[in-house]
């Protein structure tokens, strides 16, 4: 045997599976495509600054987070509690007034609604703040606008502020996702600071990898096949395992089990180099106008100056979708900056452009807590996203909860259960 267990994949589903894994007394071996682990949570070091592959965020609530990572080491940098949104030709701020009470003046005249919108916000945050997870996932499912129309939400907040927060987190321009990721989503920013590590999004996978044993990683080997005892590397490598957990991506880990593939959104990010900074303060900005490319922007260097070289600022812009046009995508993207911030917005030098088109699976319907571990075989598993929502909650619990259920099984020395569950 090459390992007791071979974890397919080493994105934070996979590091926290071969944490969890090792720390139970066995010999896991995660197997990486890539050069490097973190899967989606990647930063890219260029002529100083420091580029996250995609706006990504941290959510301080996530239950599996706080278990996993060292939030101190991760020296984190809130955002503000709120948003800066884009409303006519001027800028309003939106504040969570459950953080920032002393806002509540602010927010009542502010028009990103109505003041019973504003009003409703209470029953919402009530709603979905109360119940566990469990609770939360086995609400009845419904298409988030049709929730927020079922609260009495205007047309006016939803396209104002629900529709470029939260459609941004799914790259749903529409917000069309299932009811329960919303509530999910809108409870973990209501409870805890949504921030970046100081030295970029990859800190968090970097913090578990160093936490495991180096024999434990193949890096640059792709899996191509799984056999009934382990894998077959593309290179034509046979590894064996007692057990074998896939913690790809939704769609990679589909196709090794012959299964349809899974229906994805896509976003683009532009990253850009200002003298300076366009506003001051940790804020996300939104574009609540209805019109123009952008749906967010933000300074990762407002939140950290590691982001940005001394005297200099990192901007970030987002876009819904990844088909599009680089170069003309991005010339209406100037042009939307120039409306904003004013003509000096054109000696702003583009560092890169992320296009991703497989960010993350839809959450149409069907959305559900992962209940036991998901098992699609004789000691073969599967974590991550096929087996659990996509978020950085899910990756880490799913690892995690996954480990624990082999190591189990494997202890337990018994044939397991022969009616494998179904990946959700
Ligand atoms: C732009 C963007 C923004 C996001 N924003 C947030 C956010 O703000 N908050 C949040 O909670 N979540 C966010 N997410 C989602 C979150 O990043 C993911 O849900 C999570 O990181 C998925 O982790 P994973 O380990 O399941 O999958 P992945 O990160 O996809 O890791 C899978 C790994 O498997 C490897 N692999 C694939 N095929 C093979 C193979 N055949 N053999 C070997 N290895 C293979 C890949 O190289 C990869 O490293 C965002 C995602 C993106 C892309």
């Amino acid at each position: 045997m090459d390992a007791d267990v071979i974890v397919v994949g080493g994105g934070l589903a996979g590091l926290a599976c071969a944490l969890r894994l090792q720390r139970e007394g066995l010999r896991p071996l995660v197997i990486e495509a890539a050069d490097r682990t973190g899967g989606r949570v990647a930063t890219d070091l260029r002529d100083g600054f420091l580029l996250d592959r995609g706006f990504q965020v941290l959510q301080t609530w996530y239950p599996a987070a706080r278990k996993l990572l060292d939030y101190e080491a991760l020296d984190l940098r809130p955002f503000y509690p709120g948003a800066l949104v884009r409303i006519g030709d001027a800028f309003h701020r939106v504040s969570d007034i459950w953080r920032r009470p002393a806002q509540l003046p602010e927010m009542l005249t502010s028009p990103v609604g109505s003041l019973g919108d504003k009003l409703r916000l209470l029953a919402l945050r009530r709603r979905a703040l109360s119940g566990d997870l469990a609770a939360l996932y086995a609400r009845a499912e419904q298409p988030a606008p049709a929730l927020l129309r079922q609260l009495g939400f205007s047309e006016r907040i939803q396209s104002r502020f629900f529709r470029p927060f939260f459609a941004g987190v799914f790259f749903e321009p529409e917000l069309n996702v299932s009811s329960r990721a919303f509530e999910f989503v809108f409870r973990a920013f209501a409870l805890g600071d949504t921030a970046l590590p100081a030295r970029g999004m990859e800190q968090i996978a970097l913090q578990l990898t160093e936490r495991l044993a180096p024999q434990s990683l193949l890096l640059g080997q792709r899996v191509e096949r799984l056999e009934a005892d382990g894998v077959r590397l593309a290179d034509g490598n046979r590894l064996r395992a007692r057990a074998t957990v896939l913690a790809t991506d939704a769609n990679t880990a589909a196709n090794l089990l012959g299964r349809e593939p899974v229906a994805t959104r896509g976003t683009t990010c532009f990253y850009f180099a200002a003298p300076e900074a366009p506003f001051t303060g940790p804020y996300l900005v939104l574009n609540g106008t209805g019109a123009g490319p952008i749906n967010s922007l933000l300074c990762p260097s407002n939140l950290s100056p590691h982001y940005a070289p001394a005297g200099q600022a990192l901007v970030c812009v987002n876009v819904f979708g990844a088909n599009h046009n680089p170069d003309a995508l991005e010339t209406a993207v100037r042009r939307q900056l120039r409306d904003w911030y004013g003509e000096h917005v054109a000696g702003w030098q583009r560092l890169a452009v992320y296009r991703l088109p497989a960010a993350l699976p839809v959450q149409h319907t069907g959305v559900s807590a992962p209940g036991a571990p998901v098992r699609v075989g004789e000691q073969r598993w599967v974590c991550g996203e096929l087996a659990a929502p996509p978020s950085i909650h899910w990756a880490l619990a799913s690892g995690d909860d996954t480990a624990t259920a082999v190591s189990r099984s494997l202890r337990s020395g018994r044939s397991p259960d022969p009616r494998p569950r179904t990946a959700a």
